[in-house]
This record gives C-alpha cells, sequence and structure tokens, in this order.
C-alpha cells in the first residue's frame, strides 16, 4: 500500500470582521491508495472545506499536508497546480458543467487544460463517452440533460484525465434514488479499477458502498 495523503495537525482558520473561524481543527487524516472514504457529518461541520483543502483548491492555515510524500504546504503555486491537474478529479454537487459548451467539449476541458494534443483528446473523449453509454448525447448541452445524466458527464469530465484520486462533495446530493444508485455503482467500479476516492455525504446507503467512513463534527474528526 502506497501513502497517498497524509494530514498531520492541520486547521484552517478564518478571521472575517474581528471574529477568528476554526473551519478545521487539528485534522489528522492518512489515505492509502485505493481506499474509497466517505466523509460524513452535520452540515457545517468542515466536508466540504477539508475536501478543498485535500483537492488543493483551497488551503490550510497550519499543519502538515503531503501528497505522494511531497510536502503540499511547502509547494510553489505552480508544482501545486501540476500536482492538482495530473493527480485529482473532483465532482461536485451541483455538477458545475459549462453551459456554453456541449457534453463532448465538457468532458474534454481538463486534457486542455493538461495541453493534451488534439488527436488524443478526440480519443481520450470517445471512449468515455462510450464508457458512459453517452455518445448519443455528445453533442447536447448540460441543460438538455437529466440531472444523473449531468452528474454522469461531471464523473466523466473528472476521470478524463485519469486521475489516481477523485474527490466528490456530495454528488448524489441533487440525484434521486436510482441515479444514485448508477453514481455510487460507478464509484464503486472506478475504486475496484485502482481509484481512491473521497466522497462527502450525508446518505448512509452512499457510505456503504466506500470502505471506511471518516466523522466530522464542528470541523474535528471525532473517533467513530
Ligand atoms: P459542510 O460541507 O460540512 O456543510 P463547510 O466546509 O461548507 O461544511 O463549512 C464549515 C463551516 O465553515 C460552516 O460553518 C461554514 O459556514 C463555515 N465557512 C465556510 N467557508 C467560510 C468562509 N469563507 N468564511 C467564514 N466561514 C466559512
Ligand atoms: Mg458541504
Amino acid at each position: 500500500m502506497t501513502s497517498l495523503i497524509d494530514i498531520k495537525k492541520a486547521s484552517k482558520i478564518i478571521k472575517s470582521g474581528g471574529n477568528t473561524f476554526k473551519l478545521l481543527d487539528t485534522i489528522d487524516l492518512q489515505v492509502e491508495e485505493g481506499e474509497f472514504i466517505s466523509l460524513m457529518g452535520p452540515s457545517g461541520s468542515g466536508k466540504s472545506t477539508l475536501l478543498n483543502c485535500i483537492g488543493m483548491l483551497d488551503g490550510f492555515t497550519s499543519g502538515a499536508y503531503h501528497f505522494l510524500n511531497e510536502s503540499v504546504v511547502k509547494m510553489r503555486e505552480k508544482n501545486r497546480v501540476k500536482l492538482y491537474k495530473e493527480y485529482i478529479g473532483f465532482v461536485f454537487q451541483a455538477y458545475h458543467l459549462i453551459d456554453e459548451l456541449t457534453v463532448e467539449e465538457n468532458i474534454e476541458t481538463p486534457l486542455l487544460y493538461k495541453k493534451v494534443k488534439s488527436s488524443e483528446r478526440k480519443a481520450l473523449v470517445a471512449d468515455m463517452l462510450d464508457r458512459f453509454n453517452i455518445v448519443g448525447k455528445k453533442n447536447l448541452f448540460p441543460e438538455q440533460l437529466s440531472g444523473g445524466q449531468q452528474q454522469l458527464v461531471g464523473v466523466a469530465r473528472a476521470l478524463i484525465g485519469s486521475p489516481k484520486l477523485i474527490l466528490a462533495d456530495e454528488p448524489t446530493g441533487n440525484l434521486n434514488s436510482n441515479q444514485s444508485k448508477e453514481i455510487m455503482a460507478l464509484f464503486a467500479q472506478l475504486n475496484k479499477e485502482g481509484v481512491t476516492i473521497i466522497q462527502a455525504t450525508h446518505s448512509e446507503e452512499n457510505a456503504s458502498y466506500g470502505s471506511r467512513i471518516v466523522n466530522l463534527l464542528d470541523g474535528k474528526i471525532v473517533k467513530s
């Protein structure tokens, strides 16, 4: 087993209007490659903040964070962005697809940022459309899709760059139960193929697809 994530005594404190908010409080979390973790806890407990810090979209204000044995805290911004692009895919509750782009173009976007060349991009996107059974939808725009289909596109986009880690923030929060099951089954399959997954969820049923539950309360990990 390889250590993917090693977080030690990490906190996130925000100062606003003379007040101090401790959004994350001395978090210790180790994640091995191949795990499927569910972050649970009430609204406001810090799940999104922790996912964003793990995903390098946000940063801890103190403590240590190593990703694949490299110190994320000490890294230059440029290298952090490189690490993010190479290893991490994000899935959001509200999909965050680009309305003006087709399904095909949405899935392709991470490859543009990675400067993959056109012929290779086309092949990778075609594979993904095929795998997710959405070839017939490739020229449609997000608003022409159901929520479940939009989230499939969201997952396809997260996966297109072959990330080691998928971070999913309440990925089924806007979906009905059949659509949720489809997304969770997909995550279980990806995890079987070796992708590490960390999802924030309120749902015990969603959590049951994972291999470990981490409970948060008031920015702290509580022992279960
Ligand atoms: P969760 O995803 O578990 O619902 P969040 O990580 O979104 O929790 O938020 C944790 C807490 O931090 C909440 O109380 C939220 O209101 C607060 N919070 C989040 N971002 C900020 C911010 N930029 N400034 C002040 N408080 C914030
Ligand atoms: Mg949240």
